[in-house]
């Protein structure tokens, strides 16, 4: 599908700048947005929730827990766009009818949970974080290559940093060694000792989600289940997710990943269907010659996810 011309564009890295600069764009492009602040990150950059619909059904998708995996905030970004272009054309969308999705369902977006890791990662070591200059290279192992770095400003994985069985995801650090602060695995003092985690979980547990959905890169995979914990009916929504992407779903995550995330802890506390998936295949960051067809396999999930 073409794309319509064009606020958010898969040209660069696509760092919490560029992230600003296109939700201004799309708020003016399309006034029916609604853009809130959930909180801030370390460094004091907002965390943006984007609401598109007014329906009662409500759900909520995010992305970039993970600094090397901001392709899923452009994913999602790009998703806002097409959405609000189609819906103001009238027409569908893949399929979808989204008078009909605007009507009932209220999808809210945080397109960049973890800013500082994002910037960190496709710019190292910048006056930004220049506060942390020290012990961001000695977290990173002396290197200035930030390219695989996914934890937030303070070396915690805010996918690890959720109350879903945190002390387990605490613990099992050493087996991969992890001895503190780290450019990923290390679960923080505490869950939601950080305020780019704290800020999701406050958010979640202010709105009434009927599921959730966080992105992550890469796999080609959907894992829908937390400690034998999902519903039967979260199984069948991630078949559904299955049939119309073509990715393979997944029960329990394997290792590292399988505690403490926020998917993990929205079934654990909710007991409603959580959905991790992981886009793309490949090295993170992954190329941006993957855009377009990592876009077209999630855009009906997205669409998807709100009616189902
Ligand atoms: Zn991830």
């Amino acid at each position: 599908m073409k794309h319509a011309e064009n606020i958010v564009k898969a040209s660069q890295p696509y760092t919490y700048e560029l992230m600003l600069s296109d939700i201004h764009g799309l708020v003016h492009a399309f006034p029916f947005l609604n853009v809130t602040t959930i909180g801030k990150s370390v460094l004091g950059k907002e965390i943006f929730a984007i609401s598109i619909g007014h329906g009662q059904n409500e759900v909520t998708y995010n992305a970039s827990h993970h600094g090397a995996e901001w392709i899923t905030s452009l994913i999602l970004m790009k998703f806002i766009e097409d959405y609000s272009t189609y819906f103001s054309m009238g027409t569908n969308f893949y399929g979808f009818n989204l008078q009909h999705i605007f009507d009932n369902t209220t999808i809210r977006i945080v397109p960049m949970v973890n800013p500082d890791g994002v910037n960190l990662n496709i710019r190292g070591l910048t006056s930004e974080n220049m506060e942390y200059h020290d012990r961001l290279l000695k977290w990173n192992n002396g290197s200035y290559d930030f390219t695989h770095w996914s934890a937030n400003i303070h070396g915690v994985d805010l996918n690890h940093n959720y109350d879903a069985f945190w002390e387990v995801s605490r613990k099992q650090e050493p087996k991969y060694s992890i001895f503190g602060p780290s450019a990923s695995k290390h679960s923080g003092e505490n869950a939601e000792s950080e305020p780019e985690t704290k800020a999701l979980a406050d958010f979640t547990r202010a709105h009434d989600f009927r599921l959730v959905i966080a992105f992550h890169s890469q796999g080609e995979e959907i894992y829908w289940d937390f400690a034998n914990k999902a519903t039967e009916e979260a199984h069948d929504i991630a078949k559904k997710f299955r049939d119309i992407s073509g990715y393979r779903i997944m029960g329990i995550a394997p290792g590292a990943a399988s505690v403490g995330g926020y998917k993990d802890w929205f079934i654990n506390k909710f007991n409603r269907p959580g959905f991790t998936v992981e886009v793309g295949l490949g090295e993170n960051p992954l190329p941006m010659s993957q855009f377009e067809e990592i876009y077209k396999k999630n855009v009906s999930i997205m669409l998807l996810g709100a009616v189902v």
